[in-house]
């Protein structure tokens, strides 16, 4: 009979989820650095597996079956589980990198969108940076409403609240991928519960100390169908059109939240929805 898994951390094993959220920072922030005009996704990669391995973990992604790489990078059309490889950025791409490490037999897992710079055509690169501040802006909206909520599902409410408030105000159509979701993460970097980046009618499990989450809108210019490309793993637009996809680990604990995958916890995020993260002590 297998052992069901808690839900809810000890505030021991909530202590030890947070070194393999900083890591997972430290990863993305290396890709951030080099990124650019020439650089291919699988260079990406190779900067993040660097950092996982310097800090003595090791990549949480290549321990998913039949997954060889650290990271997953996906470039425009391309929304997420794209494979790094011989690609070579161009400027003006939307890229999304998802990287996870796992220390000690925990796990971090966190997501960035970034833009190439590319002087010569503004107007998309300010459309493309445009469509990644809202998915990110979702993403702190999930996290701000985790902080006081009581159930699990109304993290999808304020995501979907806030994407629906952008496309009013951005006179546009943005769509949110549904059959991809956000998970529970500790020994396993895929743990219950299903974090879901909409609204549903189960608003699933109590929020409450222990509980560790990662949320991950992923979130289109367009409509939100999308399809498999035929490498079994890229998860790319059936219109066209760019994607981006932010994610972050989140602790609950007996003083706050905590966002395990930013080095300050998440203060600058979560400031303009008036909360404050408290450290996991
Ligand atoms: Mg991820
Ligand atoms: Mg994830």
């Amino acid at each position: 009979m297998a052992l069901r898994r808690s839900l809810y951390k000890t505030p021991a094993q909530l202590r030890a989820m947070v070194e393999p959220g900083l890591i997972t920072a430290a990863a993305l922030d290396a890709v951030r650095e080099i990124i650019a005009p020439g650089v291919t996704t699988e260079e990406l990669d190779a900067a993040a597996s660097a950092v996982i391995l310097a800090r003595g973990a090791e990549s949480n992604f290549q321990l998913v079956r039949g997954y060889r790489h650290t990271t997953c990078v996906s470039v425009n059309d391309q929304v997420v589980h794209g494979i790094p490889g011989a690609r070579v950025l161009e400027a003006g791409d939307i890229v999304s990198i998802d990287a996870g490490a796992q220390f000690e037999g925990w796990n971090g897992d966190s997501a960035i969108t970034l833009v190439v710079p590319d002087a010569a055509r503004p107007e998309l690169v300010a459309a493309r940076t445009r469509l990644s501040e809202v998915t990110e802006g979702s993403l702190w909206a999930g996290i701000a409403a985790l902080a006081s909520a009581g159930r699990v599902g109304e993290i999808g409410d304020a995501v979907q609240g806030h994407i629906e408030r952008a496309a009013r105000a951005d006179g546009a159509t943005y769509g949110i991928l549904r059959d991809y979701v956000g998970h529970g993460i500790g020994r396993k970097m895929h743990e219950g519960p299903t974090v879901f980046n909409y609204r549903v009618d189960d608003l699933g499990p109590a929020v409450r100390p222990g509980l560790c989450l990662a949320i991950e809108p992923m979130v289109t210019a367009g409509s939100d169908e999308t399809f498999v490309e035929d490498d079994d793993w890229t998860v790319t637009t059936v219109d066209g059109s760019d994607g981006s996809h932010w994610e972050h680990s989140v602790a609950v604990h007996e003083h706050g939240i905590w966002v395990l995958t930013a080095a300050d916890g998440g203060a600058a995020g979560l400031a303009p929805f008036g909360v404050t993260p408290t450290p996991i002590a």
